[in-house]
């Protein structure tokens, strides 16, 4: 970052303060998501938000190695007291967060104190994951569907707020202007609701948005997840997104929807391929497919996340693709008949929200571009449910499992690099390590609301 980017920062902060002072906001959240999922913050006072732009704001890099319980891993890469980043809001993407009153937000970009970016940064991968696929000619849109659990109260065990049948209208009536609040702070941030409704699991709610591009969509998680919690708040409720919120319950799922673009045309439709896929567009998705072990220390990080990761959950829990599979990890979506042009996609189901949304859309773009590199082609898909055949493997059915496919992985290594593999599966270990001997209960209450 040179001094001319500082300058323009901060010019293009002075006049979005303004906007901002408008509309009655005098404080600014920056975010980032650390190496466990969670999102960390600093904020600051909307006059310091020029000040903020151009030089950032300290931050130490400790937290690329914090655990979910805010303990502290060594790694050789991450994990010292020594040192300081600048956290960098992206303005482009500031957003008034009106359920908060007098607050906006902003996504950070984390660099060193000489401008450079934090080689840790995980919007930063991505950012770079995303160039070498347009280097190839390639864009990706993608989105996030967000469920949540919302519970009665402040106490620490879980009490549904809403008592109706899954997906039943009872429960949107139950909630009414919780789910209209949702979807109205969720619109004043500048975010295009595609549908929310009732899912299966006890209390169990789900938005969904429109696609973006890949920065855009993991940021728009980031977004969607904090207004939903503070609306939550608001109407004193409590919202967990964590993959397993009660141990014999549904769990929350992370999908991730990815299509693959050229000259805006939807290389996942009008191809010679299974289900009108492309060349490109099945190289794309068997990229994925042939990775998904070594992704889900990523995608699935956490302890919690192999509790959800099971079968007959609608999670993915075998590594196997199909049109409309919903227990396949890779979901393939046409849209209707008339909109598959633009409503093809890959849906990502074995993912879930204790993921750093940012690492997991690299990962998966790395291995997708592989494909691509490659010329990858499909298996043929499963169009039943995988645990009643014979074919299909599961996925990783624990962290620990999880772990070698991640470290070996040649491609993710290429991507990512040695620090950053090394910093993932650091704090990997140590959340095994954190959890060592608990049972499914006592791991979800734990992990219940830390995401
Ligand atoms: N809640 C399920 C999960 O854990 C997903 C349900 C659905 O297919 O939307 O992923
Ligand atoms: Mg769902």
């Amino acid at each position: 970052m040179d001094q001319e980017e500082r300058t323009r920062r901060a010019a293009q902060a002075r006049s979005k303060a303004e906007e901002l002072a408008g509309k009655g906001v005098t404080g600014v959240a920056v975010t980032w998501v650390d190496t466990s999922g969670i999102t960390r913050v600093k904020a600051v006072p909307l006059a310091r938000l020029p000040h903020a732009a151009a030089w950032g704001i300290g931050a130490s890099p400790v937290f690329d190695a914090f655990l979910l319980d805010d303990s502290i891993v060594q790694g050789r890469f991450a994990g010292g007291p020594v040192g300081d980043l600048r956290l960098h809001p992206d303005l482009d993407r500031l957003a008034p967060l009106t359920a908060l009153p007098g607050w906006a937000w902003a996504p950070a970009d984390r660099f060193d104190q000489g401008g450079r970016p934090h080689p840790l940064d995980a919007r930063h991968l991505l950012r770079r994951e995303v160039r070498r696929l347009a280097a190839d000619g390639f864009t990706v849109r993608a989105a996030f569907e967000v469920e949540w659990a919302a519970s009665v109260g402040e106490g620490d065990d879980f009490t549904p707020a809403c008592a109706g049948p899954a997906y039943g209208m009872t429960r949107l009536t139950e909630r009414a202007d919780y789910l209209r609040d949702i979807m109205e702070a969720v619109t004043a941030a500048g975010v295009t609701v595609v549908q929310i409704h009732p899912e299966y699991a006890a209390g169990q709610y789900e938005i969904s948005v429109d696609v973006d591009t890949p920065v855009g969509a993991a940021d728009t998680a980031v977004l969607v997840r904090e207004t939903i919690r503070a609306v939550s708040l608001n109407h004193g409720l409590r919202s967990s997104f964590s993959p397993k919120v009660l141990a014999g319950g549904v769990g929350n799922g992370g999908h991730v929807h990815v299509s693959l673009w050229r000259d805006d045309v939807n290389l996942m439709s009008g191809g010679q391929g299974p289900y009108g896929l492309t060349s490109e567009g099945e190289a794309f998705t068997a990229g994925v497919l042939s990775h998904l072990p070594a992704l889900l220390a990523v995608g699935a990080p956490s302890v919690a996340s192999y509790l959800r990761l099971v079968p007959s959950h609608w999670a993915g829990a075998f590594a196997c693709w199909g049109l409309e599979n919903r227990e396949a990890a890779l979901r393939f979506v046409t849209g209707a008949a008339g909109e598959r042009h633009h409503a093809a996609n890959l849906e990502v189901k074995c993912f879930d929200q204790a993921a750093n949304p940012y690492l997991a859309l690299a990962a998966l773009l790395a291995t997708a571009h592989d494909g691509l590199t490659t010329g990858a082609t499909l298996p043929p898909p499963v169009d039943a449910d995988p645990a009643t055949l014979d074919g299909p493997a599961p996925l990783p059915s624990s962290l620990e499992e999880a772990l070698p496919p991640f470290t070996a992985d040649p491609v993710l290594a290429r991507a990512f690099g040695e620090a950053v593999i090394d910093t993932i599966a650091t704090v990997r270990r140590g959340e095994i390590a954190l959890f060592a001997g608990a049972t499914p209960e006592e791991i979800a209450a734990r992990i219940r609301w830390r995401h």
